[in-house]
Formats: structure tokens, C-alpha cells, sequence
């Protein structure tokens, strides 16, 4: 068995989930297909991404690699943690803020909630650099602490800049903070989770942070059906 294989029926497994998809473009997704595919729709940068890198850039630039809006730029954070992926990805992750991990590689989810993130990801048939992905809050707060409403007020459009760049066809909240900062809402994210929002162009499903499936395991199989109904959408079965 190879060790994508393997991987995957680990993930399966850690998810209850005790079967797998017999349909030739999942069985292709391994690392060594045996028949001609297509080529893989992905992380090869293409010449129509290049305006929304642009754009993105722009807001980045406009963000400052020193940004010093809110007080976090004060706090012990080493770096902006702006957000990575493709530019022009039809399915977005937005989590709460970077962790220690983040703050030091300033990239977003590459800590081990992020490593799960990125099993999600495949567990779809996606791979992490064909997604995008990025925070509400762009520094990590001090011991990890929940953002106050201040850094929230100052970071969040750059946020909503780049959902506005990106155009996902589909958001993907991750855990409460997240899917409750987007949609102005207080409801728990037990009541809000795997439903679907209509938000700005796209549709939004709040699911469990990866983090808090790190901690309760069992949550995976809720993660899964979320998952699975967002690979439905983007395969436009909806
Ligand atoms: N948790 C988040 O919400 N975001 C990260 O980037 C990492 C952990």
C-alpha cells in the first residue's frame, strides 16, 4: 500500500468513516495515477490568477509588514500572518488568528491544528496549495488569548478585502470566533455548523476548528459531513 493510501485510510479511520469512493478521479488523486489524466485543475500558478495575486498583494502592501493598527503589533507578535494559497481558489478557510507556529513561519494553520487542516483538505480531493487560506486576525494574540473587539474592528476588512479578491465559491469558518465574526451572529457554533449562509457572492459552512477536533476527536464525523457537502457544492451537485 502506498503511503498516500495509507494516509488517507488512517484519516478515514480516525474519522469512523469505514469505507472509500470507488470513482476513478479519486482513485486518481494518488501520487502515481496509472492511466493519462487531466491535468490537475491546481497549484500551477496560471496566467488568469495573476491579476487576483496582484490584487491581494496590493492589500497586503497596504496591510504593512509592520502593520500597527491595533495594539497586537505591541504583544510579542514576530510577523504579520497575512494568508496563503490560490488566488483564485473556489474554496476558502477562514480560522480565528495565528498561533505560536504561524507567528513564527507566518503562514497560516501550519501548527499541528493545521496539519489536520491540510488532511481535511485531501480528504476532499484537494490539495492545501489549490485552497485559500487565511484569519480573521492577521497577528497572533498573546497566549493564544481570543481577540478583543478592537483588533477585530481594525483587522477584519482586510479579511473581507481578500474574500472580495478571492471570490470563493465557497467559505469554510473555522470553529465559532471565525464563523461568528462573519456573520454577525452570537449562535453557538453547535447551532451553526454544517449549515449553509449566504455570504457576500458565496456560501459560507461553519464547521468545528481543527483545533477542537485535536481535543474531541469525535467531532471528526460532523467535520466530514460538512466536508463533504462542501465537495458537493464546489462540484456544483447542489
Ligand atoms: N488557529 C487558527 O485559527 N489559525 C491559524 O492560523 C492557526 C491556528
Amino acid at each position: 500500500m502506498n503511503d498516500d493510501l495509507r494516509a488517507h485510510l488512517e484519516f478515514f479511520a480516525e474519522l469512523g468513516i469505514d469505507g472509500v469512493r470507488l470513482e476513478p478521479e479519486w482513485r486518481a488523486r494518488g501520487s502515481e495515477p496509472t492511466e493519462p489524466t487531466e491535468p490537475a485543475e491546481s497549484a500551477e500558478p496560471t496566467a488568469s490568477a495573476a491579476p487576483t495575486r496582484i490584487s491581494l498583494q496590493l492589500i497586503k502592501d497596504d496591510m504593512g509588514a509592520d502593520c500597527s493598527r491595533c495594539k497586537l503589533h505591541t504583544l510579542g507578535r514576530t510577523q504579520v500572518v497575512f494568508g496563503v494559497g490560490n488566488p483564485d481558489a473556489d474554496l476558502m478557510f477562514v480560522g480565528e488568528a495565528p498561533g505560536g507556529d504561524e507567528d513564527i513561519q507566518g503562514e497560516p494553520f501550519v501548527g499541528r491544528a493545521g496539519q489536520l487542516l491540510t488532511k481535511i483538505i485531501e480528504a476532499i480531493g484537494l490539495k492545501r496549495e489549490d485552497v485559500y487560506i487565511a484569519n480573521v486576525i492577521k497577528c497572533r494574540p498573546p497566549g493564544n488569548r481570543n481577540p478583543e473587539p478592537d483588533e477585530v474592528e481594525q483587522c477584519a476588512p482586510f479579511l473581507f478585502r481578500q474574500i472580495d479578491t478571492v471570490k470563493p465559491k465557497v467559505i469554510v469558518a473555522l470553529g465559532k470566533f471565525a464563523a461568528q465574526c462573519l456573520l454577525r451572529t452570537n449562535d453557538p457554533i453547535t447551532r451553526i455548523r454544517g449549515r449553509e449562509f449566504k455570504y457576500r457572492d458565496a456560501i459560507l459552512m461553519p464547521t468545528y476548528h481543527p483545533a477542537y477536533l485535536l481535543r474531541t476527536p469525535s467531532a471528526k464525523r460532523e467535520v466530514w459531513e460538512d466536508m463533504k457537502r462542501v465537495r458537493a457544492i464546489l462540484a456544483g451537485d447542489d
